[in-house]
């Protein structure tokens, strides 16, 4: 028997029904060693693997070599840590998810930490002891990143290289960036680890040279075990910092050390940054997250209630009440709960559901369901073109594109007719807008990219 093309065909089938980032993540290198009567034994690269396949896709897999072999007697799998004979070779990983037109700065990921932040090894890099796996709350659409970082944690350099976490903002990447750094600090205290945003990296980069002193800086970054670079999204249009960090990369990357990156959208869709970078960010592992659906976010207020040790009784109907209003994301969420408990407490009142949904009233109005003009704000922010130029007349492509995505999503959020939006967009014919729209969605059907950067917008149409 051909062990290769059964598995490949066992892999085929499993792709369909698996999103492509799990598959590549989960999938690779995997093999199968040896087919006995009850039982197939399959090689995975790493336990991290081996334990995720067994818990989540045992299933799957046990179907789908029974579709492939025609053979029901199939009836156990075991698998088996072996780095030999690796089957699927880097497909390049694509995973759907999030993002936030807001210009989060780099304060952004530093302005909460509290006055016991501690220091690693190099002066301004600092973690925030806050933030551990411990107290990183899992639901669907972060479990992926976390158990990735955890893994990476406890091995850096040897599971995933690089490991790229992405999602909107306020949904814990940074969370996550310090959790790793906290576990490393505290696990092997001798291994030196950097975490500094990319806007930081690329100042101290500027700084070194201008001081002459960029040995120093090559020094400082090459001579690491552990580099994490949080919102590389900021590191745009700066050739010689990317090309400073490409290097940077490929230095660590070649003596296996763990490179951690973080960003509010996937590699593909970072537009400013050069493909040589990103496609090295898709050589490793890619992990999402998404927004947390209502269990989590209700989960998440509990821990955060417990952590602030807060002596106001809530109910459980009022965390519910909070995590119906607060919906987007993480940030918003614990902002709401100390709206809620501060204003109680100043009042020295009892925390009730009317008065939760007073304070909390304003914020439920600043979701407002998308429009046209929400639309076309959202994309140009997405593709940093003006808003006028979407609904102008000029046929440059880097603006035909985006005014065809605004048409698409008229259509398919708001239902509108094609003369309407038609006359949305700069007063055009309505087949110039049928067109518009059949042309994304053709490319959405092939085209990977895209199909991601509209999931994108999406998400931050709805935020
Ligand atoms: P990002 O870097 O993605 O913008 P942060 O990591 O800064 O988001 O998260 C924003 C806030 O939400 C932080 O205070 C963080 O501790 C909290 N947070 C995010 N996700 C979780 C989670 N899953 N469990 C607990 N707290 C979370
Ligand atoms: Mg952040």
């Amino acid at each position: 028997m051909d062990y290769d093309k059964i598995w490949q065909s066992v892999l085929g089938e499993l792709e369909l029904s698996i999103s492509k980032a799990s598959f590549t993540t989960w999938f690779k290198n995997t093999t199968i060693l040896e087919i006995s009567d009850e039982n197939v034994l399959i090689a995975v690269p790493n336990g991290f693997t081996k334990r995720w396949l067994e818990d989540r896709y045992y299933k799957n897999i046990l179907e789908g070599l029974k579709n492939v072999l025609k053979n029901d007697q199939i009836k156990t799998l075991n698998f088996k840590i072996s780095h030999h004979n690796p089957v699927i070779k880097e497909k390049k990983p694509i995973s759907l998810k999030t993002s936030d037109l807001t210009k989060k700065t780099n304060k952004d990921n530093q302005n909460n930490f509290s006055s016991q932040s501690s220091e690693i090894n190099s002066p301004g890099f600092i973690l925030n002891p806050q933030y551990k796996f411990e107290n990183f709350i899992t639901g669907k659409q972060n479990e992926l990143a976390k158990a990735a970082s955890m893994a990476v944690a406890k091995n850096p350099g040897r599971v995933y290289n690089p490991l790229f976490l992405y999602g909107d903002v306020g949904l814990g990447k940074t969370h996550l960036m310090h959790s790793i750094g906290n576990y490393i600090k505290e696990k092997h205290p001798e291994k030196k680890l950097i975490y500094i945003s990319s806007e930081n990296f690329t100042n101290d980069y500027v700084k070194s040279i201008r001081s002459g002193n960029i040995d120093n800086f090559k020094k400082k970054y090459r001579e690491i075990d552990i580099l994490l670079v949080d919102d590389i999204q900021f590191m745009k249009g700066q050739e010689r910092t990317q090309e400073e960090f490409f290097h940077t990369f490929n230095a660590l990357y070649q003596t296996k050390k763990q490179i951690v990156i973080s960003s509010d959208r996937p590699p593909k869709s970072l537009p400013s940054i050069e493909e040589r970078l990103t496609s090295r960010f898709e050589s490793g592992m890619i992990a999402d997250i998404g927004s947390p659906d209502l269990e989590t976010r209700v989960a998440i207020l509990q821990s955060k209630i417990e952590e602030k040790k807060i002596n106001l009784e809530i109910s459980e109907e009022a965390i519910s009440v909070i995590a119906n209003i607060a919906r987007h994301n993480v940030r918003e969420l614990e902002g709401a709960l100390n709206r809620v408990v501060a204003i109680h407490q100043l009042n020295n009142q009892n925390i009730s559901i009317d008065s939760i949904k007073e304070i909390l009233g304003n914020l439920k109005e600043k979701n407002n369901p998308p429009n046209n003009k929400k639309i076309i704000k959202t994309v140009a922010e997405y593709f940093d073109v003006p808003e006028e130029k979407i609904i102008g007349s000029c046929r440059k492509k880097e603006l035909v594109f985006p005014r065809q995505i605004c048409m698409y999503l008229m259509r398919t959020e708001l239902n509108h007719s094609y003369p309407n939006i038609g006359q949305e967009i700069g007063g055009r014919d309505h087949t110039t807008a049928i067109h518009g729209f059949n042309k994304i969605e053709e490319e959405i059907k092939t085209n990977e990219k895209i199909k991601n950067d509209i999931e994108m917008i999406k998400q931050r149409l709805y935020n």
